[in-house]
């Protein structure tokens, strides 16, 4: 039977849905108190001592001081302004390093880069999506600014080696940079034991709402602005402050830390139950990347000679939510850049889904996916066998 609520959600590493905890705490702040925190009479004044707040229980989820978070759109804006400050405070310094499983806030920003002569090195990756640690220690140069490597994948879940990574900049006297994005409530994030330079978060992967992010800057590191205009944020970005986005960033920022021991048990016990009912039940599937070093909420699976894209609008129709790492261009879903550059072929990586799972997900929503998609599966794969039967006779 389907479970009452709708949608059936397992897209949680696209977006999240607002905790009402979140929402609560931001209503005062487009109802009552909507002034203008840079203003000079008290109603907008007022509003400095709650983003204060909201900045401590961020700098709290990350282990950092308060004055090293700069609130921003979001993690597109924090990702573009680490690798670009990096660049302005480094001007003789023409390199950057990075992986090629980024997320495209981080490919797209460093392929323009590349078009204005800098020199980018895309590190590969294994079958398991990892990175190889002495590749990235070979490839940083005399003139490299900056390394930015993901902390978890969004698409396979696959975690990198952080304090490792941070180690081998520090040896070489380079900046390091981490798309911390999928990681909050997920995983632990402490940049004082891992020693990043940046690090940057988006608020609406962790029940809070779309528009708002975080970059850390450690403190010492020099930081060029890369939004300009007002004097907010300490001169660090410009803009009138999202002061209702930022004080639902601070709420969920303190419920991240309880959210944690949920995801690493009951959302990680839903994931596995998910997978390895999906691997039991259906024939010609493989899960892509290193189901060891993983995020727990992430499953990311391949469906033997079928597209994506048809498995999904099936789900769809079902009211299950989830989604493919590729983008859709033209109508089609192009193969993934992720999967491809683990290695998997143009077919396998089209025919792969990533299940991502939240605090709200059930059992019964599970047991639901576990009903539907063995149908949905076979009957894709019956219909493909007859087309491809009549293909065969129409050309005989
Ligand atoms: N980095 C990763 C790993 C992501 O998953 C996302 C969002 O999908 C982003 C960066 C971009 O964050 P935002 O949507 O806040 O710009």
């Amino acid at each position: 039977m389907q479970p009452t609520q709708q949608p059936i959600y397992f897209d949680n590493n696209a977006t999240t849905r607002v905790a009402p905890e979140v929402l609560d705490a931001m209503l005062p702040f487009l109802h009552e108190q909507w002034g203008n925190p840079s203003s000079i009479y008290g109603f907008g004044r007022q509003l400095a001592k709650p983003i204060e707040l909201a900045r401590e229980k961020v700098a709290a989820l990350i282990n950092a001081e308060p004055r090293e978070i700069i609130f921003t759109s979001g993690g597109t804006e924090s990702i573009n302004s680490a690798l670009q400050s990096a660049l302005d405070t480094n001007p003789g310094k023409r390199h950057l390093v990075t992986t090629a499983v980024e997320h495209s806030a981080t490919l797209k920003f460093c392929a323009r880069l590349k078009h204005k002569n800098f020199e980018i090195t895309f590190l590969p990756v294994t079958a398991g999506g990892q990175l190889d640690l002495q590749l990235l220690e070979r490839a940083i140069r005399p003139d490299t600014a900056i390394v930015s490597v993901m902390s978890a994948n969004n698409e396979t879940g696959v975690l990198s080696p952080i304090e490792e990574i941070a180690a081998i900049c520090r040896g070489k006297d380079v900046l390091f940079h981490t798309d911390a994005v999928q990681a909050p409530g997920k995983v632990e994030i402490d940049v004082k034991q891992s020693g990043v330079d940046f690090l940057s978060l988006s608020a609406h992967k962790l029940y809070a709402p779309k528009g708002i992010g975080m970059l850390y800057v450690k403190r010492g590191t020099k930081y060029q602005p890369y939004v300009i205009g007002g004097g907010q944020e300490q001169g660090q970005r410009g803009g009138t402050e999202n002061v209702a986005g930022i004080i639902g960033f601070g709420r969920a920022a303190e419920l991240a830390q309880a959210h944690l021991h949920d995801t690493h048990t009951r959302i990680r016990a839903l994931r596995d139950q998910l997978e390895n009912g999906i691997l039991k039940s259906i024939d010609g599937v493989n899960v892509n990347g290193s189901r060891d070093a993983r995020l727990p909420n992430t499953s990311n699976l391949s469906f033997k000679g079928l597209e994506a894209e048809g498995i999904l609008l099936s789900l769809d129709e079902q009211g299950i939510c989830a989604s493919s790492g590729s983008a859709c261009t033209s109508g089609s879903l192009d193969p993934s850049h992720v999967l491809l550059a683990m290695g998997c072929d143009t077919a396998r990586a089209r025919a792969s889904i990533r299940f991502s799972l939240g605090i709200y997900n059930t059992e019964a929503e599970v047991d639901f996916v576990l009903q539907q998609l063995p149908v949905i599966i076979a009957k894709l794969r019956s219909q493909l066998k007859s087309e491809k039967t009549y293909r065969s006779k129409a050309t005989a």
